[in-house]
């Protein structure tokens, strides 16, 4: 029996600050209609225009994916879209007041309890899939990154990340059904390296992201002056470093989280191709720009 096209039972609604501009920012996940699609809207904008959670109106992916669809842009969704197709929701209206989703502590989690709570229902039309019948191949050598789709039966996906530090060796995530998603992934945090993040802090780039919407790895020697100005740039009383190398900002999920939030990622970004995926995903290295053009090799190679 062919599966059903899910939607939300009523509305729900994630706020938070935004990492980017630092303001709150609220997100109202609207039940919507067979064949709708994942479509964003910008309710704080003059018409409340709509943004499709289409791969071709991806135009930056530099600290995350955003999407830009008649000069309108949002920041920062693929947190928001993994979500949505880690709990097989098809049809949905995301109302945002603000030009990014809030970051909450940088997994999917809030989202997914936000979801949950609402409750999922089932529509009457049969889903559609994206039926990975050949393989596709996205290779970037210099980069060391690859993703490869291949048939399968079902959704699954492998990753693999190696960023050649000491602190944070290979590390493989696996996700083999998307059931799988709201325990094992959702909750995933993003991270960044020390020197990233002061980066980040120093040219004003992020505002909203404190101390528990990332794990921070240490790839180098800190001295304690180093690490009492980050206590006062996070507020908070004590920072320091770890014995596995990451800030004391907050305790693993998993030992491998970080491998499982590139998944994440990847679910969120494979989002943008508008329809379920029937096949198995094997990255390594993934990134939002890598995904991003790996969608669209996807869309251009198979039909559907
Ligand atoms: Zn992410």
């Amino acid at each position: 029996m062919p599966e059903k096209q899910r939607t939300l039972k009523k509305a729900a609604t994630v706020s938070g600050t935004g990492l980017h501009t630092g303001l709150t920012a609220n997100l109202t996940f609207q039940p919507a209609p067979e064949n709708f699609g994942i479509k964003f809207q910008r309710t704080d904008l003059n018409g409340s225009p709509i943004i499709h959670a289409n791969v071709d109106n991806v135009v930056d992916t530099a600290r995350g994916t955003t999407l830009e669809e008649n000069g309108v842009r949002i920041y920062t969704t693929e947190h928001v879209l993994a979500a949505l197709t880690g709990l097989g929701i098809d049809n949905i209206l995301i109302e945002m007041d603000k030009d990014e989703s809030p970051i909450m502590d940088g997994s999917s989690n809030f989202f997914v309890k936000a979801l949950l709570k609402a409750g999922i229902e089932e529509q009457n039309a049969d889903r559609e899939y994206i039926i990975i019948d050949s393989e596709v191949i996205y290779k970037d050598l210099k980069n060391k990154i690859a993703l490869r789709a291949i048939p399968d039966d079902h959704y699954n996906i492998d990753v693999t990340i190696n960023y050649e530090t000491q602190v944070l060796g290979e590390q493989k995530a696996q996700l083999n059904h998307i059931n799988e998603f709201k325990d094992e992934f959702s909750k995933c945090r993003t991270f960044v390296f020390l020197h990233e993040l002061e980066f980040l802090l120093n040219n004003n780039l992020i505002k909203g992201g404190d101390l528990s919407t990332a794990i921070v790895f240490v790839n180098r020697l800190v001295s304690q002056e180093e690490l009492d100005r980050l206590s006062e740039l996070f507020n908070k009383p004590k920072v320091q470093v770890e014995k596995e190398g990451i800030l004391n900002n907050l305790e693993l999920h998993f030992e491998n989280e970080p491998a499982r939030h590139k998944l994440l990622d990847v679910i969120g970004d494979l989002t943008l191709l508008g329809k379920p995926i029937k096949g198995k995903i094997i990255a390594s290295r993934p990134g939002h720009y890598s995904n991003v053009e790996f969608a669209k090799l996807i869309k251009k190679q198979i039909k559907f």
